[in-house]
């Protein structure tokens, strides 16, 4: 136009408009530091508790001590995954593709989504998980399933590498849901809140007549043996049947499992048809009591334990904490030095007299817990 003169090239990033290096680099390096700060950002902005929240750190920078990450290190190993036999064992194999961790994300992601999640790389696929706030089922968000699960994952990889220990695939899914739900909550309580744990005082309690009560648990060694044992006592607390299951090699979830079948199919057999139940791990609760989310090498028992319930009699099953379930806990324990397989006391055995007589008169036990 008239009186403006030409039009001519300015070079945006610096004040007089000509072309530097430095600017060049001032301006590819703001860049790429902005997307890296949204990254970090995501980790510091997770809603859940700080020791995650510094893993999820250590997992963006590379830093789990992987075998790949190890053996990356000169230090002479193999650096294939112990579990699937898969050449290179780093972070995203452990988190992600390893089969334990593909087993667990096939079982809870959506089929479209699938594809996508499996195909990011790492950062990426930290980003994407750690902004999603879709929901996993009714009000849970994805983000901080996410962020519990990977930090369990690896808590599973190297309990397995070290102890030899298993999980499977439902009990890993529900503990993961319960733990995030449970962080969830505390994250959005009002501020100052958070930290509020009240002392209540626990103890056993008879059912009111014409209920039974029984409490079961399981008990594992460190070398991987397990056991499961229970009771069941009626209105005025007298003993009506006991049992110690020693199982052998198993996980404690599955020796919990076996107790509740084998106390729920005593509790049938001595023809009580009014039974309230009892059982500390929050995980077998939500098991038994909620529709199977996949099918593992549990099910067939959890099954059975579905069709006990389902009979014609009255069955409420109940949580605890492990304060009111001391006298399962020492059946349990007590059966670890039995030979293998079910053992019935129609009388209660020498050693628990104590705990029942602390449940009979109600000695309750301090814990500290969430009003
Ligand atoms: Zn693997």
């Amino acid at each position: 136009m008239e009186g403006y003169g030409e039009d001519q090239i300015f070079w945006s990033e610096s004040k007089k408009g000509n072309f530097t290096v430095k600017s060049a680099y001032d301006a590819l390096s703001k860049e790429i530091k902005g997307e890296d700060d949204q990254i970090w950002s995501c980790v510091w902005r997770w809603n859940g508790p700080q020791i995650i929240r510094v893993f999820l750190w250590l997992v963006l920078h590379n830093r789990l001590k992987t075998k790949a990450e190890i053996s990356r290190r000169h230090v002479h190993l193999d650096s294939s995954c112990d579990r699937c036999g898969d050449g290179d064992e780093n972070t995203l194999h452990v988190l992600r593709d390893c089969m334990v961790a593909r087993r667990f994300w096939y079982a809870i992601l959506p089929i479209h989504q699938r594809q996508y999640f499996f195909f990011l790389n790492l950062k990426d696929w930290m980003s994407y998980n750690l902004t999603n706030a879709d929901q996993v089922g009714s009000d849970l968000s994805w983000n901080i399933f996410f962020g519990v699960a990977i930090w369990r994952l690896w808590f599973w990889r190297n309990k397995f590498l070290f102890h030899g220990m298993t999980w499977d695939c439902a009990t890993m899914i529900s503990e993961v849901k319960i733990k995030a739900t449970e962080f969830q909550r505390i994250s959005t309580t009002p501020m100052g809140m958070n930290n509020r744990r009240v002392a209540k005082w626990i103890c056993w309690s008879p059912p009111f007549w014409p209920w039974c009560k029984l409490n079961t648990d399981g008990a594992a060694k460190k070398t991987g043996e397990a056991s499961a044992g229970g009771l069941i006592r009626d209105h005025n607390g007298a003993w009506v049947a006991g049992f110690g299951m020693n199982i052998g090699s198993c996980s404690v979830t599955v020796a919990e499992f076996w107790g509740l079948y084998q106390g729920l199919n005593i509790a049938w057999q001595n023809g009580i048809r009014w039974l309230q139940v009892e059982v500390d791990s929050i995980c077998i609760l939500h098991l038994v009591t909620t529709p199977m989310i996949t099918t593992n090498e549990l099910s067939p028992l959890i099954k059975s334990i579905k069709d006990l319930i389902s009979r014609s009699w009255r069955i409420i099953i109940n949580h605890v904490y492990r304060e009111a379930n001391f006298a399962a806990d020492f059946l349990a324990n007590h059966a670890l030095s039995f030979p293998l397989g079910l053992h019935l006391f129609p009388n209660p055995p020498p050693g628990i007299i104590a705990y029942l007589q602390h449940d009979m008169y109600g000695v309750g036990y301090p814990r500290f817990v969430f009003p």
